[in-house]
């Protein structure tokens, strides 16, 4: 069973009552509603947040793209020099933001502490690949040597942004930095529960010297927001369930307007029969349990040789009742909360279902509620289903269910047998042979030797979902071209097209002919 720590619960000195108002200051709510947001810990509340009308969206895309005009006429040099100052502010903040992503989310500080780190992240790979990546591109013409044609990267006016609450400063804020470099203004919807973290990063970046009005926040439920935000939008980024980025796309679809979907997982992770165990159980550990399993890329299958199963199950199940969970704002707990109680429930009903269809558990499985209102063990099953809903929709807690394999044919089989495809692991000591099996996983993401943080971390590489898991992708140079439209500016510098005075169409076509032979040939491009 796991083990419980108490720890430092006392709430950290600097969120006081005048701080969070002050930071919920800015989210307009001209009716009055307001959200009472919670310490996920004790169920108090910390702040009453503002909820958006949409008359008050409507404003802040107005205020939004009156900044952008603006701020699109800035140099890219000048507009990446206020995120050089940004991710001082974002790393020396690291440990503030720690505390309220940990207040309003009840995860364990190793994580809050990470999940603060990544803004920076991706603020230092784009400040040295965005001015290669907008620059224009000049390619040659359809008549060489007269012509040219240039790709130009124009912002596409205003980014709405809708995010989770499971990595609220990450997603809130690293989805914004490559849209805003580009020239963009950004409107971001942050869940309600966690509408602290991004409020805070926010204001560093204003800090920083972002101009003010260039990012706005607006709050709400999502089927409240959701429909102004988008109908405002010129572009759509949302991180969240698979059945709200179907609502999403469709929506702007509808207003022909792009959308990155960044959706949910079922994430599996074979071991082959030459993995090292101890780093194996090590890596699984955080894959499944970290975040108390709300990470998207998360792995909630594990698929053992039938030759080591027991000896690998055995191990890993060890190391699970070693692990300690609490609700401290150190860095005692490996596991933290799940983040509401409704939550729990629904992470609850995924194991008392798979029970009651013939599944056992191996460890853990219940709520712990005299650790916190929304604790739930860290759960290890066995001899899950298809037919149960931990074996075939995302649980997205702290619960993974272990099968066993006698090929590895089979093994892939098996976890390609899903709707989903955000992330995979494989795990060998033939780095050749892992690498071939991952190759063959339908996945947007495959770990070699890890479960999900390399991938994720690897800010030069695109990194999205293909089937049920998403459209489009972070990362990458497609992370930052997404939020441009593309202008093809093309010069002739003298006109021949057409047959020219004196020349018949029968010698015109003949020369055209001839002229496509020989381009096909030239290295002129
Ligand atoms: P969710 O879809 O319920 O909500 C996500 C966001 O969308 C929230 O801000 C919510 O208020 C908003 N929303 C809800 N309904 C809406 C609507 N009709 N119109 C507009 N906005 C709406 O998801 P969640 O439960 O908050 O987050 C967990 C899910 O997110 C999991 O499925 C997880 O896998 C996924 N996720 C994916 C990634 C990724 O990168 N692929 C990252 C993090 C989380």
């Amino acid at each position: 069973m796991v083990r419980p720590v108490a720890g430092d619960l006392r709430r950290p000195a600097h969120l006081t009552d005048e701080f969070l108002e002050g930071l919920v200051a800015r989210v307009p709510g001209s009716g009055g509603a307001t959200w009472k947001l919670t310490e996920v810990y004790t169920g108090e509340v910390l702040v009453e947040l503002p909820q958006s009308t949409p008359e008050d969206i409507e404003r802040a895309f107005l205020k939004a793209r009156a900044a952008q005009a603006q701020w699109s006429q800035w140099p890219l040099k000048k507009r990446l020099a206020v995120f050089k100052r940004a991710h001082t502010l974002l790393v020396d903040n690291a440990h503030r933001t720690a505390d309220l992503i940990q207040a309003e989310s009840g995860k364990n500080r190793r994580m809050a502490v990470e999940e603060s780190c990544d803004p920076p992240m991706v603020i230092s790979h784009y400040l040295k690949r965005a001015p290669k990546a907008l620059a224009p591109v000049t390619r040659g013409g359809p008549i060489p040597v007269l012509s040219t044609s240039t790709e130009i990267r124009q912002p596409k006016g205003v980014v709405g942004i809708i995010a989770p609450w499971n990595f609220p400063f990450a997603t809130g804020l690293s989805d914004a930095i490559p849209a805003l470099m580009a020239g963009n203004a950004v409107v971001v919807k942050p869940d309600n529960k966690t509408a602290l973290s991004p409020l805070f990063g926010i204001s560093l970046l204003e800090q920083a010297g972002l101009p003010k009005g260039l990012f706005q926040v607006v709050c709400g439920e999502g089927p409240d927001v959701g429909p102004t935000l988008i109908d405002n939008a010129n572009y759509v980024m949302f991180t969240g369930s698979t059945a709200t980025g179907r609502v999403i796309g469709e929506r702007a679809g509808r207003n022909l307007i792009g959308c990155c979907l960044e959706l949910g997982g079922k994430n599996p992770m074979i071991v082959l029969p030459d993995a090292d165990r101890d780093e194996w159980v090590k890596g699984a550990l955080f894959g499944v349990f970290g975040n108390t399993g709300q990470i998207c890329m998360h792995i909630e299958r594990i698929y053992l040789p039938d030759e080591r199963y027991d000896e690998l199950r055995d191990a890993f199940v060890a190391a699970a009742e070693n692990l300690t969970m609490g609700a401290t704002y150190d860095f005692e707990p490996e596991l933290g909360s799940l983040v509401s109680v409704d939550h729990r429930d629904r992470v609850a009903s995924h194991v008392e279902d798979a029970v009651a269809k013939g599944a056992r558990v191996l460890t853990g499985g219940r709520a712990r509620p005299d650790i916190g209102p929304a604790f739930f063990e860290p759960t290890v099953l066995e001899g899950v289903t298809n037919d149960m809903l931990a074996g075939s929709c995302e649980t997205f807690g702290p619960v993974v269910a272990l099968h066993r394999y006698r090929h590895v044919d089979e093994a892939i089989g098996l976890a390609n047998d899903t709707d989903y495809g955000l992330n995979a692991s494989v795990w060998g000591t033939d780095l050749d042979a892992a690498r071939a099996v991952a190759r063959r996983i339908h996945s947007g993401n495959v770990n070699v030797n890890d479960a999900l943080a390399t991938a994720y971390a690897s800010k030069g590489t695109p990194s999205g979902g293909v089937k049920q898991s998403g459209v489009g992708a972070r990362h990458g140079d497609q992370g930052i071209l997404k939020y441009t439209d593309v202008q093809n500016l093309a010069v002739l510098k003298k006109q021949v097209m057409g047959a020219q005075p004196g020349q018949d169409y029968d010698a015109y076509v003949k020369q055209m002919l001839t002229s496509l032979k020989l381009m096909r040939r030239t290295r002129i491009r």
